[in-house]
């Protein structure tokens, strides 16, 4: 195992291998002492280039919850053009040995980019690139819904499962959402089937050739499917030219409408599903207070979850590393 960069070219063993670490993982946060010695002496290197909340204070966690000794680095805002400062950094981060990268980059393909083009050679984790991978959050979000929908709200008797059978509405603004086409491949990996719904206008080009249905209609979606899982997507305005939309949905309010999640449509979901966000929310456009408070909205314990994931992928990438005889190239 070497890097964690996407979902579409991660195999199913892996991921599975990946979610029953995450859940031996999520165990050790339960015990009083939560700090494990497995990372001691490693150097992990958070390198964000784009804002960021959950994902940058989890990763940080997560590396500290395993001993390693963390490095946050900001870069936003640096006026260096995106190839040279990257390179700049990674030779730095290099030198520095620097063991794993988490990198956040507005640029698709930039941890790519970091992971070959041979500037360093640490294990690089994509925390989200442009609107293109955000790999952790899939699984986190994998891991989420086989705890809920396979193991009853708990890991037990979830080892070695994968999704098979279960329903996966993703809605919203797919168009800029490295969560979406995160989600899609792993799902689909894993055996679920998925739906997204979007305006025309929130669906990005070749959206065909991806391993799920596309429907414009939320309403019938959930008539027909009955999905076991509704996950919401954040309205990506800072993506949008203008701000506020833009042209791509006529108004906060029709949009709401026919794509938000609100009491009317909660009420016709099957009494089982849960509901999923992965932040940071606009609540009143794409959820409502009603649906992400709901006893049923999971959107909290995505976050916690986000945790044991990123354990775990620091952890099969770190100590993993150790074993010559690996010989994976990618996770
Ligand atoms: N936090 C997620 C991301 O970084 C989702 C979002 O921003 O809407 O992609």
């Amino acid at each position: 195992m070497r890097h964690l960069l996407s979902t579409a070219d991660l195999a199913k063993d892996d991921a599975i291998l990946l979610l029953d670490t995450s859940a031996q993982m999520a165990a050790t946060q339960s015990r009083e002492m939560k700090k494990l010695p497995t990372l001691r002496g490693r150097t992990v290197v958070n390198l964000f280039y784009e804002d960021s909340t959950r994902t940058r204070i989890s990763f940080e966690t997560a590396a500290k919850r395993l001993s390693a000794d963390v490095i946050n680095f900001s870069a936003k805002g640096s006026s260096v053009s995106k190839g040279e400062s990257l390179k700049d950094t990674a030779l730095t981060l290099h030198a520095m040995g620097a063991d794993a990268v988490v990198v956040r980059h507005p640029a698709s393909g930039a941890p790519h980019m970091l992971a070959h083009a041979g500037w360093l050679d640490a294990a690089v984790l994509n925390a989200g690139d442009g609107m293109h991978q955000h790999p952790t959050q899939a699984l986190l979000d994998a891991f989420t819904i086989r705890r809920h929908l396979v193991g009853g709200g708990s890991d037990a008797g979830t080892e070695g499962t994968d999704l098979a059978g279960l329903r996966v509405a993703i809605v919203g603004d797919v168009l800029h959402s490295r969560v979406a086409r995160s989600n899609v491949h792993l799902l689909h990996t894993l055996g679920a089937h998925v739906t997204l719904v979007a305006p025309p206008t929130l669906l990005p080009v070749g959206i065909e050739t991806w391993p799920c249905e596309v429907s414009y209609h939320l309403d019938e979606t959930i008539e027909r499917t009955k999905p076991d899982a509704v996950m919401m997507l954040r309205v990506q305005r800072e993506r949008m030219s203008g701000g506020a939309g833009g042209a791509f949905f006529p108004s906060a309010q029709e949009y709401s409408r026919k794509f938000g999640l609100g009491s009317q449509r909660l009420a016709r979901l099957p009494g089982h599903s849960i509901i999923m966000h992965p932040g940071p929310m606009n609540r009143g456009l794409e959820i409502s207070a009603d649906a992400a408070d709901h006893p049923r909205s999971v959107i909290v314990e995505q976050v916690a979850n986000g945790i044991a994931v990123r354990m775990a992928s620091l952890y099969l990438l770190l100590a993993g590393s150790d074993d010559a005889h690996d010989e994976r190239t990618s996770l």
